[in-house]
């Protein structure tokens, strides 16, 4: 499932003055407090410590034949019969890897939240969608890792590329069942409760030419005191979602505008190009692994405990691949994101020609969720999924073709109806 959110913090937002647009100073990137700093700087080792734990784990599974140990159990409790087999081993790879990984989960999403002042969470609620989460982990291996093992049985030359255009249909399907099936299992999902604010936000959708999409308010509230806003779903799940610390720290204009930049994910078909860039990337890991896979087995096959590559003790070398082919093309990734979200920011601003909404907008982001204005190269590189908060806020000052004279880059993809809406939503 991919979303497309505001807030760069989180698979993841002022003050006006009065009479809104009348203003056009720009607006000054503020410092970074001393705790913003601190935050950013633990969490870049944090990462560095997670993402070293995502290589050695799998590693550690595959090469000490705990992997293969696993597959016995599983083909015992299935009683010999393949398809069960799998679906036991998938359950017992996710759990364990669940239970491996939990004291840095607890640590960097409840102990350090909690040490920065970013969450109300009880503790009981944050292991309730940590076991929600691992459910839903064991379910999804369980019903989808039969297909690479049953393509690598059917075409062992060319499963990899079978496998690869299969997770196109797959991340689809997850995209239209996981806000109606998977996100209420973790949040309560209800209408906005400001319905002159969420009027503003439909005549805004229809401009945008955004239609049939919902707007929900999700209550986040009692679990956290940061904010964000994304787009999901497809089809008939296709929605916005607003948590409503967004809406209490953020004035109505700056809503708008942040509706504007998610709308523009909608229009600019941005969710469709994240599938399709994921399933180049599933691609290219699975066809890696057809390359070294012979030659890893004959070579630590005692270690490993299995004979074949078809053999579904294989996945932690699968997924070991997988993470090494992501964290290369991370950098690849990561930028078209951020161009992504760059277009997004600018079909915001062109909808909403609010410079000064959009820029506070940002500077509340900074300030609630305790971000750095100006990372550093590495995390722009490795975790820089948005443009960076300073270079959006000066971004949302200077752009403004409509007053100056120059040419709107999304202009013609904007309703008529605009002109008879224009003084609400603007
Ligand atoms: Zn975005």
């Amino acid at each position: 499932m991919s979303v497309h959110g505001i807030n760069p913090a989180l698979a993841t937002q002022a003050r006006k003055v009065t009479g809104h647009t009348a203003s056009t100073a720009p607006v000054p990137v503020p410092e970074p407090t001393a705790l913003a700093l601190q935050y950013h700087r633990s969490g870049n080792l944090l990462w560095a410590l997670d993402t070293t734990a995502g290589f050695l784990i799998p590693a550690a599974i595959l090469f000490t034949g705990l992997s293969a140990r696993l597959r016995r159990v599983a083909l015992q409790l299935a009683r010999g019969r393949w398809l069960p087999t799998v679906a036991v081993y998938a359950i017992l790879f996710v759990a364990l890897t669940a239970i491996l990984t939990l004291p840095l989960s607890w640590y960097a999403g409840f102990i350090r939240q909690h040490a920065y002042g970013l969450s109300n969470q009880s503790l009981g609620d944050w292991l309730g969608d940590w076991a929600t989460g691992l459910a839903v982990g064991c379910a999804v291996g369980a019903l989808v890792l039969w297909i690479p093992y049953l393509l690598l049985r059917l075409s062992p030359r060319r499963w990899w590329l079978w496998t690869g255009l299969a997770t196109i249909p797959l991340s689809v399907l997850g995209l239209i069942v996981g806000p109606i099936w998977i996100a209420p299992l973790f949040d309560d999902f209800g209408p906005m409760k400001n319905q002159a604010l969420e009027a503003r936000i439909l005549t805004l959708a229809a401009r945008a030419g955004v239609e049939g999409g919902r707007v929900y308010q999700v209550y986040k509230s009692a679990d956290t005191k940061t904010v964000n806003a994304y787009v999901t779903g497809a089809g008939g799940t296709k929605r916005i979602v607003l948590w409503d610390t967004i809406l209490a720290k953020l004035r109505p204009d700056e809503v708008l505008f942040v509706m504007g930049h998610e709308m523009g994910h909608f229009v600019l078909r941005h969710t469709l190009s994240v599938i399709l860039g994921a399933a180049v990337l599933a691609t290219l890991s699975l066809y890696l692994v057809q390359r070294v896979a012979g030659g890893l087995i004959r070579r630590f096959r005692d270690r490993f405990g299995f004979e074949r590559l078809s053999d579904v003790a294989s996945l932690p070398l699968l997924v070991l691949v997988g993470g090494v082919v992501s964290f290369v093309a991370s950098p690849v990734a990561l930028a078209w994101s951020r161009r992504q979200e760059h277009e997004a920011d600018r079909f915001g601003l062109e909808i909403t020609r609010d410079n000064r909404a959009a820029a506070l907008t940002f500077v509340r982001l900074q300030q609630e969720n305790l971000g750095v204005p100006r990372p550093g190269l590495i995390y722009t590189l490795w975790r820089g999924s948005h443009p960076s908060l300073a270079e959006r806020i000066e971004f949302a000052n200077r752009y403004r073709p409509w007053a100056t004279g120059g040419k709107m880059r999304y202009q013609h993809l904007f309703r008529p109806c605009a002109a008879r809406h224009r003084h609400i939503t603007d």
